[in-house]
């Protein structure tokens, strides 16, 4: 069985939502569920994985990481990939409970 980790959802920035960093870097950008940490890993799956899905192409199926600051594992899912500031803001407002949870202090 699959040992089964906190969720956190994460995104994959490129184009003209990556402008502010190298574009040669392609990360998935979360927050940690344990210690609250913003964590980025380097982005292993294949674009053809992600899919549309409520109007963002997603991937579903995610990736487990460990926590750099806390070394916890998570698994971020779903990632989420943005393409322009207009996409970062749909995002940020359609996913707004979740982030909000993500960004809540960790007890
Ligand atoms: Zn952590």
């Amino acid at each position: 069985m699959e040992r089964q980790y906190p969720e956190v959802v994460g995104v994959r920035r490129t184009g003209w939502a990556a402008l502010d960093r190298d574009p040669q870097e392609d990360r998935v950008e979360y927050v940690c569920p344990h210690c609250g940490k913003r964590g980025q890993k380097n982005a292993r799956r294949e674009r053809t994985q992600y899919h549309f899905t409520d109007g963002f192409l997603q991937d579903l199926q995610g990736e487990v990481t460990n926590c750099r600051a806390c070394g916890q594992s998570l698994r971020v899912v779903p990632i989420v990939m943005l393409h322009d500031q207009d996409e970062t803001r749909r995002f940020e407002a359609v996913f707004s409970d979740e982030l909000e949870i993500a960004h809540k202090p960790a007890a």
